[in-house]
């Protein structure tokens, strides 16, 4: 089954067609620039030289027409006809609580996505525009959503309520999501497969790690805690967000800036973490070279992103009462190999050795603790275009 994997953005959209029975992937591209001048489409066929092609979009729908003409163009397609595209898989952020899975869309689950549009604003309606713009062009062609919310439905009240009047939650559903979900499901479970283990056995913490950063507690299969809450803003600090800071911060900086709350809230998912922190850049790898350098700056923010992620992991082996497993993935996590090293040392009380052999890989599935480590630790690419195509396959079957 062919499944196509749909991630639509406010002015993007990013795609791949999954073989589902192979798992190999038949082509993926990027719709960049929808509904502003200069709209532009890469296109990678599997085996193929990448093409750009340069064409007005206006709207997601001319940009889904492109995409499935690329997919079935004579030259550089990967598919004779729409008839062989036999499902979309579209990426959706929030699910709230009405979606603790993975869903076939209809008229009905339109509805419930788009009351969760309140809780995120930038995401969901472009979300939606996608979907839309689908259902549009391939009405006959059946769709599922995955939430980024979906996974962490399973954490109990404790792990999700906040220290607020509770009829915030009540009158607004104020309370903890997570994000990055398809990650940490698929992360912890390919952890659990890589020990030779099933997940339902296991305590693990994924720790995905990229320019947005989220840890989240994996207990016996079941998600238990996250740090990310009702936005992706909180939880570790991260490549432009702030994560998790006083709340009273944000009075203080907007009367002495005489800031709006907008403006404010723009400074901390915008301007803060490690590019406010260090004045270099969100790019890990340029704060390592500038820390390289003799920077203290730069120095200083590795050290206190490190250290802001080692906390979480020691929160999470207490909310477990344990940890067999802590799993690294997403750009940082799954490249910065320094960094990793710098987390280990934190996790000694833990019984945690980390191999510095085994650490010294990019990008690859692997363990990187010692055998005698009682804790393992390991590197695992995450892959959420295929966790969504599994997903969809599944369902549509
Ligand atoms: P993601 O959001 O998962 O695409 O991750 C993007 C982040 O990965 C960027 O901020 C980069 O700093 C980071 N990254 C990618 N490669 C490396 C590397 N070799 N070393 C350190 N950080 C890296």
């Amino acid at each position: 089954m062919n499944i196509l994997v749909i991630n639509c953005g406010s002015s993007s959209l990013k795609y791949q067609l999954i073989d589902s029975g192979t798992e190999e992937v038949l082509a993926k591209g990027l719709c960049e620039r929808i509904g502003i001048d200069g709209s532009v489409l890469t296109h990678t066929p599997a085996g193929k030289d990448k093409v750009k092609i340069e064409t007005p979009m206006p709207n997601h729908t001319v940009a889904v027409k492109l995409v499935i003409d690329a997919l079935t163009d004579a030259e550089h397609g990967v598919v004779k006809s729409l008839d062989e595209i036999n499902a979309v898989g579209h990426r959706v952020v929030h699910g709230g609580e009405k979606f603790a899975s993975s869903v076939v869309i209809n008229d009905e689950v339109l509805g419930a996505i788009e009351e969760c549009n309140d809780l995120a604003p930038l995401h969901n309606p472009a979300n939606l525009i996608g979907i839309n713009s689908c259902r549009e062009i391939m009405p006959d062609v059946p769709m599922v959503a995955v939430f980024d919310t979906a996974f962490h439905q399973t954490m109990p009240e404790k792990a999700y309520l906040y220290g607020l009047p509770y009829e915030y939650y009540e009158k607004y559903k104020i309370r903890r999501y997570g994000f990055h979900g398809t990650s940490h499901d698929y992360v912890s479970a390919r952890a659990a497969e890589i020990l030779g283990k099933t997940r339902d056995t296991l305590k693990i913490i994924v720790c995905h790690l990229g320019n947005g950063g989220s840890v989240s507690a994996v207990d016996h299969g079941k998600c238990v805690d996250t740090s990310m809450g009702l936005t992706p803003l909180e939880g570790i600090i991260m490549g432009t967000r702030s994560g998790s800071i006083d709340p009273a911060i944000c009075d203080f900086i907007c009367q002495k800036e005489h800031l709006t709350s907008a403006e404010m809230n723009s400074i901390l998912n915008k301007k803060s973490g490690v590019l406010g922190m260090s004045k270099v850049s969100s790019d890990f790898r340029d704060i390592e070279a500038a820390a390289n350098d003799g920077n203290t700056l730069a120095e200083v923010t590795l050290d206190a992103f490190y250290y802001s992620v080692a906390k979480y992991i020691g929160a999470y082996a207490a909310a477990m009462n344990g940890v067999d497993a802590i799993a690294f993935t997403a750009g940082v996590g799954e490249n910065n190999v320094l960094g990793r090293a710098e987390i280990a040392k934190y996790l000694g009380y833990l019984g945690t050795e980390i191999d510095a052999e085994k650490n010294n890989v990019r990008g690859e599935d692997r363990v990187i603790s010692t055998d005698e480590s009682k804790v393992a630790l390991l590197c695992v690419p995450t892959n959420e275009e295929l966790a969504i195509a599994r997903q969809t396959a599944s369902l549509v079957k």
